[in-house]
């Protein structure tokens, strides 16, 4: 792995980092002022979320010395593989793919002894020479502080900008504000600031108890009028989820839907998306005999179709679990749908699917998903007045949606 060092390679080098990052929307850095104060859990739970929402996303863990996407996501072990002059990412999931440091190493406890101009060369390496392909989303995991990583990034990935993770604590804000003070000579705009281990997540009652004063990364963030973008509580389930390579979405605590909230939020501060891929969407579809069917709550089947480039490149036919409040429209959003298209729906369904990002399309006719996705994505979905067309008690199968 040598460092590039003549003008022409470096040269070259730059132009295909060009190319690279012109096929990429959103370049997000994710920084620290302090080590452990879980910037890499966000930094890989914010990829693996926002992948599951259709997002293309890439994760790179630049994190030299102390690389933990790997082992955060399973991916322990795994050596990075080559294809001609380019490294494949590791494919996480259909939308998420990673590159981490650690696949280069013999043994993943083997340390790195490099000196900056190696980093920098590693880091510019694996924007020049991985086979990401067009993304929504480049995730890039520094280590914490400001030095030769992120300053690299900065340098390199000149539309970058910063997600900064800390706990509630002064000694790790102190940091914290280096680190703003760093973004503002690099010129790199902060996007937000979210506090980690804000409170803690009791293993027996599963209630959230303040055992900290919490709340210092919110009032950083107003002290220099940046974002806030959430707090994570403290939370057990975290460190056993994350040494067994799994992410938050496979909790069932609190600290899921914390998470939730946080990526909302994120996306609402995206500056509006300037030209890049366009959004691969998963749309969710009831049906029953092959048609939409307007009873949500108590359909047969989803029709769950992807598409990318105004294209249908998947369609899926799943059983839903058995009807309960609220079980229906999360099982939804966790098989990452972007839409659903129903005829019609109560409001706590769809109140709890537009919690979670997904949005509601009500009024469809009983048609075959094929030929509602295609009236969807012209735009042309008209509401037909169709209605849940059964008579239930609660409020998440109701008659209409929202009014209609
Ligand atoms: P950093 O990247 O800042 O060094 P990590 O993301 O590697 O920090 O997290 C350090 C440790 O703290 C890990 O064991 C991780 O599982 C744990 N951790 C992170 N966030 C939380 C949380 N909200 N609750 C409990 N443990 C957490």
């Amino acid at each position: 792995m040598a460092c590039n060092s003549s003008d022409q390679e470096l040269q070259a080098q730059d132009q295909k980092i060009n190319k690279f990052l012109q096929n990429v929307n959103h370049k997000i850095l994710v920084m620290s002022g302090k080590g452990g104060v879980g910037k890499s859990t966000v930094a890989t739970n914010l990829a693996v979320f926002l992948s599951n929402q259709g997002y293309k996303v890439g994760l790179l863990d630049v994190d030299v010395h102390g690389p933990s996407i790997a082992g955060l996501l399973g991916l322990t072990g795994l050596r990075l593989n080559t294809d001609g002059d380019q490294f494949q990412p590791y494919q996480y999931n259909d939308n998420l793919k990673v590159i981490s440091i650690q696949g280069l190493l013999n043994q993943p406890d083997d340390p790195l002894i490099w000196r900056g101009p190696v980093k920098i060369g590693i880091i510019r390496q694996f924007l020049a020479d991985v086979n990401w392909g067009a993304l929504d989303f480049l995730i890039i995991d520094s280590p914490p502080g400001t030095g030769d990583e992120p300053l690299t990034v900065a340098q390199t990935v000149t539309d970058c900008q910063a997600v900064i993770v800390t706990t509630p604590q002064e000694i790790a804000l102190a940091d914290v504000r280096k680190s703003i003070q760093f973004c503002k000579k690099v010129n790199m705009p902060v996007l937000g600031i979210i506090e980690n281990m804000s409170g803690f997540v009791c293993p027996s009652c599963g209630n959230m108890h303040a055992i900290f004063k919490s709340g210092g990364g919110e009032k950083t963030a107003a002290d220099y009028n940046l974002p806030f973008l959430g707090q994570l509580p403290i939370d057990p389930n975290v460190v056993t989820a994350g040494d067994a390579g799994r992410s938050i979405d496979t909790l069932t605590s609190h600290t899921k839907e914390s998470m939730q909230h946080i990526v909302e939020q994120f996306l609402q501060k995206l500056p509006t998306k300037q030209k890049g891929v366009e959004k691969t969407m998963k749309i969710a579809i009831p049906i029953v005999q092959g048609k939409l069917c307007t009873h949500f709550g108590h359909c047969e089947q989803f029709a769950i179709i992807t598409i990318a480039d105004g294209k249908i490149v998947k369609h899926e036919t799943l059983t839903p679990p058995p009807h309960a409040p609220g079980v229906i429209p999360n099982w939804v959003a966790d098989h990452g749908c972007t839409d659903i298209i129903v005829g019609g729906m109560g409001e706590a369904a769809q109140a709890i699917l537009q919690q979670r990002g997904v949005k509601v399309s009500c009024g469809a006719p009983s048609d075959t998903p094929e030929n509602l996705v295609a009236v969807y994505l012209r735009g042309e979905l008209v509401d037909s007045g169709n209605t849940c067309d059964h008579e239930h008690g609660d409020h998440e199968h109701g008659h209409g949606c929202g009014g209609h």
